[in-house]
């Protein structure tokens, strides 16, 4: 792998998720049927939905993904105390959507300064997997601070054995991609997660894309693995409606760290929210700074 292609599919897997993020929201709660009526195929970035979303607003997704980076980037590596304090900061500024689960954890966290709640079976949502992305771009070359600080930040909200496995295991398979691994290689992975965790088992696909971790990783599963390409891979997820932004921006990820941002649908690059897109751009060069990868040479 060049130092062009790592930041491609870095940058690309970001990017992704962001992109997955704002076109899943407007159908998030339809049904692959309500979907179908109300948008033939829903693959155009527009903005509205329950969240009433301006076209190219991004949600929690993105929003808390951004915020991780930042204070990975304050501290110039990992700080649990800053990266909770991000989190608080995030849910100060009134976000537009929040998970209950990472309510509570944030509320915790600001009660009692405790960076983890007990296990909980309530804590198997996909809202510790959803923002890891930035762990997994500064530790790229550091499996061992790869495995601890996605435990860590994760926990903050969610301490589950199904979120921790998933969370990680998406991880591993971002991490394969921008090391210049291929889609088998993906399913490598997919496979030793299901082989650890039978209930994760995609195939036949049930077609459940709720928050519950489960039901969202077969999800992505199911569609990354069925499609050859970024846009088709992120519309045919978020067309099956449900958790639609957090399907939609995993799937991203994925698709993003595989196919790498260049191949992004243009027009859904012009739609994103400007500092949004910015400050990915920005984070993901930042990120790869201190994930001891050879960068590209400055242009
Ligand atoms: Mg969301």
């Amino acid at each position: 792998m060049t130092p062009e292609r790592v930041r491609d599919r870095a940058l690309g897997a970001y990017l992704g998720l962001a992109c997955g993020d704002a076109l899943g929201a407007t159908v998030e709660f339809l049904t692959r049927r309500e979907i179908a009526h109300g948008y033939g195929v829903h693959r155009e970035i527009i903005g509205g939905g329950w969240l009433r979303l301006r076209p190219g607003q991004v949600t929690d997704d993105t929003e808390m993904s951004l915020h991780l980076g930042r204070a990975i980037l304050a501290a110039q590596g990992w700080d649990l105390t800053m990266v909770a304090d991000e989190f608080v900061q995030w849910w100060r500024g009134h976000p537009v959507d929040i998970g209950n689960t990472t309510r509570r954890g944030i509320g915790r966290y600001i009660n009692s300064g405790s960076f983890a709640g007990p296990v909980a079976e309530s804590d198997a949502g996909n809202g510790a997997a959803m923002r890891n992305l930035p762990v997994v771009l500064a530790t790229l070359g550091d499996d061992a601070a790869f495995e601890r600080q996605t435990l860590e930040q994760a926990h903050i909200t969610h301490n589950n054995p199904l979120s921790d496995a998933a969370t990680l295991a998406l991880g591993h398979m971002v991490r394969a991609l921008i090391h210049g691994g291929m889609i088998r290689d993906v399913r490598d992975i997919a496979n030793r997660l299901a082989a650890d965790h039978r209930v994760f088992r995609f195939s036949p696909y049930r077609g459940r894309s709720t928050a519950y971790i489960v039901d969202t990783v077969q999800t992505v599963l199911h569609f990354y693995f069925e499609t050859d390409g970024i846009e088709n891979c992120i519309v045919e997820t978020v067309n099956q409606g449900g958790d639609a932004d957090t399907t939609g921006a995993i799937a991203g990820m994925l698709a993003g760290a595989t196919y790498g941002a260049s191949q992004l649908p243009p027009r859904w690059l012009r739609r994103l929210d400007p500092a949004v897109k910015s400050e990915i751009e920005a984070q993901t060069a930042g990120l790869l700074g201190l994930s001891g990868m050879p960068l590209p040479s400055a242009v």
